[in-house]
């Protein structure tokens, strides 16, 4: 079995800054560190470190093939990641001393993809594995209608955050993962609950207070508490529970149990600086957390 990622890949800069620049300003940076990010990157590589196999299909510029090493590294398959005209994505992210950062994001090749890539996956791909799709790339719908044509199930991680996605992807997912505030946007955007939006499941997010998926056997929520840890730095968090997720379902693991392996790497990300790089294995959840 394996996990379709359909999604973003971005090379992170992070600009170690004294202060965040003022408009006009011109400031010398004191350190420079590059990492991979993107959120389908993310959650591919949390899916791999999971266990799980996983192809991802995407794009870079021809400027990516060190991030295409770096993924196929860490055991992703990336044929299905082709190479596009113009730059990889990119963030641009000044980290001042107070911890302030200010981001910009190109999103180059990620906005460039076509659907070859998709259609060469999904005819390897094997009915009830599962394609996971962000809101990183283009061709999300598509990707999604053509996954289930071949008889994928689909799960949609609605982040970035926009009602109206959420809204298109929502009757082509049977599994929708997103936070609370995202959660909150969405019933105000639809009126109705995480039980009613039409997806066989649902889960929210929920931070340091943990998580509640919504399904028929559980339509007033069913919660899952955080793991109590020293959180140093939220970012990937969310990706690295979305990776989790998705490897314990395709391995056949009920929601609350899916859910529970997923809390113990979200909490285990938290108390490192970094992301793709330092999204931890299923070992380090075991020997952190227990099996
Ligand atoms: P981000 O955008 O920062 O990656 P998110 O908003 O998508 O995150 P969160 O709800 O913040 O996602 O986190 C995902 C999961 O990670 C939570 O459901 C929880 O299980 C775990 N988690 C997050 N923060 C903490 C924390 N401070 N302590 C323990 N577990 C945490």
């Amino acid at each position: 079995m394996t996990v379709w990622c359909l999604g973003s890949i971005n090379l992170d800069r992070f600009y170690r800054v004294p202060h965040i620049p003022a408009p006009g300003e011109t400031l010398a940076a004191r350190e420079l560190t590059t990492g991979i990010g993107g959120k389908g990157a993310n959650m591919s590589v949390a899916a791999a470190r999971a266990g799980a196999r996983v192809a991802l299909i995407g794009a870079v510029g021809a400027d990516g093939a060190w991030a295409r090493d770096r993924l196929a590294a860490w055991g992703v398959d990336t044929r299905f990641v082709a190479t596009a005209a113009g730059p990889t994505g990119h963030a641009i992210i000044a980290v001042a001393d107070d911890g302030e950062n200010t981001i910009i994001i190109h999103p180059g090749a990620n906005h460039r993809l076509e659907a070859g890539p998709l259609q060469a996956a999904f005819a390897e791909a094997r009915p009830g594995e599962w394609c996971l799709i962000q809101n990183e790339t283009v061709l999300q719908a598509e990707g999604a209608r053509r996954a289930r044509a071949a008889g994928l199930r689909v799960a949609y991680a609605a982040a970035p955050f926009t009602a109206e996605a959420a809204v298109e992807m929502a009757p082509l997912a049977d599994l929708l993962i997103l936070n609370r505030v995202e959660m909150d946007q969405l019933q105000a955007a639809t009126g109705r609950g995480p039980d009613a939006q039409g997806v066989a499941t649902v889960v929210v997010t929920e931070g340091a207070d943990g998580a509640t998926g919504y399904d028929a056997a559980h339509p007033g929520g069913l919660h899952v508490a955080a793991v109590p840890v020293e959180a140093v730095d939220t970012t990937g968090a969310g990706d690295t529970f979305t990776g989790y997720l998705l490897a314990g379902l395709e391995r056949g693991m009920g929601l609350g149990a899916a859910m529970g392996w997923a809390a113990k790497a979200g909490a285990l990300m938290v108390t490192r600086h970094g992301t793709a790089d330092v999204i931890p294995n299923f070992s380090e959840i075991d020997a952190n957390f227990g099996a």
